[in-house]
């Protein structure tokens, strides 16, 4: 399980700062994307949607468009939070994308969340939804009109005004020109009333698959987005590469030089274990990862644990090797995390009790192996090692499946501050004394990329060894507010009647149904 339970400080005591309330790492978005006349496109994006919900849990979008207006509806919630089947109904169309958001450039607001909409100037609309981060948003963002404080303050906002900003040109010739002005991180959805358009850069740093429908076709950040509305897996977008896909056929083209940088930490911890990368399962690599650590840091020991769900693969893969029994001795309270209702204090102060229980009959007098995925803050680890203990475990022997988390993440991973981080600052056993395991060993560097079968040089492993493929701007260019720091926020269209943006809107019953649809909601939100 991702550590960064508890609140901002590694350090604090751990009954006060166990709070389940925040989890992490936290990923920047998943997008999907549907070209499909006669399929209910809406409802086809919902449940893709609905399989990228891990990749991001603050909001959620759908735009469609039925070849004359592009209707976007989006709230901050989960999937099954912000659709049912009312809003799905009234959004016709042949062609959408859709977005679930968790924030890396720009805060937690209805502004921010996408997918982002403009009027594309003489052509329609265009509506976006990103997954990764730019490195040069304050650059960019002075390219384009800022003037609304409305506004929303994401690096994806800026890429939506970049395109819609060039009135002599398409779109497909607007991304030619704006795709190579963005550096950083991104996969990128985007459409207008006709075509569904998708794009990478150039490291591939987040994953973009393409897949086939009968009647249509489909792009999501992962396979198993692709597995639930059954769609056929065709190839990976490649890095540097534009689609455009609409009654014309599908058209590719490469924008730039691919340079693979994909994201390491997507195998750890990021991507579903039933999603498939560069054609190898992830959850075949996760096991791979347990037999290495298995290998590389042995201890006696009675039984293999995982800490659910993260650390299942590992844990199987470790006791596979080690030959040492695996069990279930944690049971994950699965939707405690994706409730709005803030707890009460006395439910607070019970801590990772909140989302985790021991099985106290499996864990009794044991020497166990606990795997788990990763170490942000220590707190988690700190707080679960208590609980078994009391549980009544004799000995507790913590296995990382991935290398010491020791720096942020700035292509669309949102960790923790570098001096959050508890292995920026702590050696292993410094680590080990802190969480107050009897041992702790994290599987290397080299031993985890060997699991992933992929060359070390076509990956980004800077959070593990500080090492940034991508060049970094200063310090005060980036990060998560980068556009609120300067007071910079990306102008939203206004509608001279104050009314619902986009294109013509829905009449009558449909502008019932979609009370928050389009950009112009923002306007009318405090
Ligand atoms: S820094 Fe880490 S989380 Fe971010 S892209 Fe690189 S490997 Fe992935």
């Amino acid at each position: 399980m991702p550590d960064g339970l508890g609140p901002q400080h590694a350090d604090s005591p751990a009954d006060s700062s166990e709070i389940p309330d925040e989890q992490g790492p936290k990923d920047a978005c998943g997008v999907f994307g549907v070209w499909a006349p006669g399929e209910d496109v809406a409802k086809l994006v919902y449940y893709g949607l609905y399989a990228l919900q891990h990749r991001g849990q603050e909001a959620a979008g759908i735009a469609t468009s039925d070849g004359t207006n592009v209707t976007v509806y989006k709230e901050l919630g989960l999937v099954a939070q912000v659709f049912d089947e009312s809003i799905l109904n009234a959004m016709p169309g042949h062609v959408a994308i859709g977005h679930t958001r968790y924030s890396t450039t720009g805060g937690c607001t209805w502004e921010n969340a996408q997918p982002s909409f403009r009027h594309a100037k003489g052509r329609g609309s265009i509506a976006l939804g990103h997954n990764g981060n730019l490195t040069n948003t304050m650059e960019l963002a002075r390219l384009v009109d800022t003037r609304d404080a409305m506004g929303a303050t994401t690096d994806s906002d800026v890429i939506t005004s970049l395109l819609a900003d060039r009135p002599d040109l398409s779109i497909e010739e607007a991304a030619a020109e704006v795709l190579p002005m963005l550096q950083g991180a991104f996969s990128l959805t985007f459409m207008d009333e006709h075509t569904l358009y998708a794009a990478r850069d150039r490291h591939g740093v987040r994953p973009l698959v393409l897949g086939r429908l009968e009647r249509g076709w489909v792009v999501a950040s992962e396979t198993a987005a692709l597995d639930i509305v059954g769609a056929q897996m065709i190839r990976e977008v490649e890095p540097g590469e534009f689609l455009a896909i609409d009654a014309d056929g599908l058209r590719s083209r490469q924008w730039a030089q691919p340079e693979p940088k994909g994201c390491l930490f997507e195998y750890v911890y990021l991507a579903r274990p039933d999603t498939q990368i560069a054609g190898r399962g992830v959850h075949a690599t996760r096991v791979e990862v347990g037999r290495v650590l298995a290998r590389e840091a042995p201890v006696e020991a009675d039984l293999v644990i995982p800490v659910p769900e993260s650390g299942g693969p590992a844990a199987i893969g470790y006791a596979e090797e080690s030959g040492i029994p695996y069990g279930e001795g944690l049971v994950k309270n699965r939707y405690v995390g994706r409730t709005f209702i803030q707890p009460s204090q006395t439910i607070r102060q019970l801590g990772i009790r909140l989302k985790l229980n021991p099985v106290r009959e499996v864990l009794r007098g044991k020497r166990l192996v606990v795997v788990d995925d990763s170490i942000v803050r220590g707190n988690t680890q700190r707080a679960l090692v208590r609980m078994l203990r009391e549980a009544g475990a004799a000995e507790v022997h913590v296995r990382i499946s991935s290398p010491p988390v020791k720096e942020p993440c700035f292509y669309g991973i949102d960790f923790a501050t570098r001096a959050e981080l508890i292995a920026h600052g702590l050696d292993v056993e410094q680590i080990r004394e802190s969480i107050g395991a009897d041992s702790l060993a994290y599987v290397s560097l080299d031993g985890l990329i060997a699991a992933t079968t992929i060359a070390k040089p076509n990956l980004c492993r800077a959070c593990f060894d500080g090492v940034y493929p991508i060049p970094l701007p200063a310090e005060e260019q980036i990060g998560k507010h980068v556009l609120e720091s300067i007071g910079v926020s990306v102008m939203a269209e206004s509608d001279p009647t104050g009314q619902r943006l986009g294109s013509p809107g829905p009449s009558g019953d449909e502008e019932q149904l979609l009370p928050s649809v389009g950009a112009g909601d923002a306007l009318r939100r405090p």
